[in-house]
């Protein structure tokens, strides 16, 4: 038998409104060298100036993650050559990252759903190595006969969070990164979006047969970029290694990159010998105390995804299933709050956004964002349903045309003259007439026939228009039936 270890390193672009040392805006696609300036560039001369923002995020990250702050925020230079990086040498930290250990929680949600049922150890906690912050390279772009660089990215901040080697399955990996991605969108440090190439990540995985106490030969998948692309890379490369090890064969450390339309992972090289990087600490910046930092970041720190879900089943009774959906996206949650803040039965406010609203946002394309029924609206709607005001078929239509006009639903039940009739003198009065009006379905239900109800109660419902209340007249014939 063999066992699997996996570690990632994760890139992720913060979101500050400009680049790591310099004033240059951080834009997603803007004209190519457009965002550049003497420092970015890396002019001779040029001297570098700290964002402070980004510090502060990549703190606020540590803290999301339990990791320890370092005292002291220091960079160092991480040398070598290469055409996106124009000074030749990358500012990083080395040897006192901002933050350090931790742990990201991998709970049930967070898996891929077809292997949420067998998921081998339950809330995991996949220990940290590092978080660090430096400034990102520029990016090539290969054309037939010659290749262009874009420096619009080059010194734009940059998060690289390390995992221990503790991660044990691509079910595990695809459920860090959902997890992750999803803590960073609670603490707005990143959109996190992989697609645009917000979260990169790199993923190590190694097999070895489980007599064996040392971890096997490392290899690396470069710069994936999906979360399903990790799972599928690393399901691809344990059954390639485990059966070059069952031939007998002796894997050696390599770099790899992953074909995504191919569904295999390729050599990319085998590794040389060490890099040697030649690190020292970054000469033009001042190390920075991070006790500022800390206070001002603390209270930043969001209430994270899965005590938002507790929270909410204890607070509003909402199931386990439908706390998890909610609590899955910042905003729908802050949705949720604000409509069941005041709401009689907030289970039912649940219903309605995680039914209704959720299909008519994606049937016209929208998100919770620019929803046209603010919370307030719908949580009034939940009311007139749940006090019997309106039948909730009619709740249905009144819904449809809040979510197309932006009408508050008691004017659209004002406009329409909906109210459903819940005074029982009146409704009396209509179930008399439908019960001398129909001898027939009368005396099939005295005769045992009970369906005959639902006709009768159908009649009165239709007398009144629809507006007569549905459970009132049906309580209302049957006990002038039976007495
Ligand atoms: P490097 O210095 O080559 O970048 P590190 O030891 O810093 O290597 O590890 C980089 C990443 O690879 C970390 O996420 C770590 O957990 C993971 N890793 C290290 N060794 C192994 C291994 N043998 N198998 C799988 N992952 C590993
Ligand atoms: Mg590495
Ligand atoms: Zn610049």
């Amino acid at each position: 038998m063999f066992v699997t270890t996996i570690g990632l390193e994760v890139h992720v672009q913060l979101r500050t409104r400009s680049k790591m040392f310099c004033g240059c805006p951080v834009e997603f696609g803007a004209e190519p060298n457009w965002c550049t300036c003497p420092i970015c560039l890396g002019f001779p001369g040029a001297l570098p100036v700290m964002n402070h923002e980004a510090l502060r995020l990549t703190v606020l990250t540590g803290l999301m993650l339990n990791c320890e702050i370092a005292p002291l925020c220091k960079f160092d230079r991480k040398n070598y050559f290469y055409p996106d990086l124009a000074k030749n040498y990358q500012i990083s930290q080395y040897d006192r990252p901002l933050c350090a250990r931790g742990a990201l929680a991998l709970h049930g949600s967070a898996y891929p759903k077809d292997a949420q049922k067998s998921i081998a150890t339950i809330d995991k906690q996949v220990p940290l190595v590092r978080i660090h912050l430096e400034e990102d390279v520029a990016k090539s772009f290969h054309f037939e006969t010659s290749t262009g660089i874009d420096f619009n990215r080059a010194g734009t901040p940059l998060m690289e969070i390390v995992t221990e080697p503790a991660i044990s399955s691509p079910e595990e990996a695809f459920a860090f990164l959902t997890a992750l991605k999803q803590i960073l969108v609670y603490g707005n440090v990143s959109d996190a979006d992989m697609e645009k190439g917000q979260l990169r990540c790199d993923c190590n995985v190694s097999v070895r047969p489980e007599t064996q106490q040392e971890l096997g030969a490392k290899i690396e998948i470069k710069n994936m970029n999906s979360i399903s692309g990790v799972r599928r890379a690393l399901a691809f490369e344990i059954e390639r290694q485990t059966a070059a090890l069952a031939r007998g064969e002796t894997l050696q450390q390599e770099t790899r990159g992953w074909d995504d339309d191919a569904g295999q992972t390729f050599l990319m090289r085998i590794k040389e010998s060490a890099h040697d990087y030649r690190y020292f600490p970054e000469p033009d910046l001042v190390p920075v105390k991070t006790e500022l930092l800390l206070e001002e970041v603390r209270p930043r720190v969001p209430e994270l995804p899965h005590a938002k879900r507790s929270r909410f089943m204890r607070e509003y009774e909402v199931s386990d299933y439908d706390a998890g959906v909610l609590a899955d996206k910042v905003q729908l949650a802050a949705y949720f709050e604000s409509a069941a803040k005041g709401a009689r039965k907030p289970k039912n406010v649940a219903n309605w956004i995680l039914n209704d609203l959720q299909s008519a946002l994606a049937t016209s394309g929208r998100t919770i964002s620019d929803c046209p029924i603010p919370p307030e609206a719908l949580d009034e709607l939940v009311a007139l349903i749940d006090s019997g005001k309106i039948s909730s078929k009619q709740g249905k239509d009144v819904f449809a045309e809040m979510f197309a006009s932006g009408k508050p639903a008691a004017v659209i039940v004002r406009e329409r003259g909906i109210e459903q009739v819940s005074d029982s003198g009146a409704i009396e009065s209509l179930c008399e007439q439908v019960i001398a009006a129909n001898p027939k379905p009368v005396a099939d239900f005295q005769a045992g026939n009970t369906a005959s109800l639902n006709f009768l109660k159908g009649q009165v419902i239709k007398l009144s228009k629809g507006k007569a209340n549905p459970q009132l007249a049906g309580e209302i014939l049957e006990r002038k039936l039976r007495g």
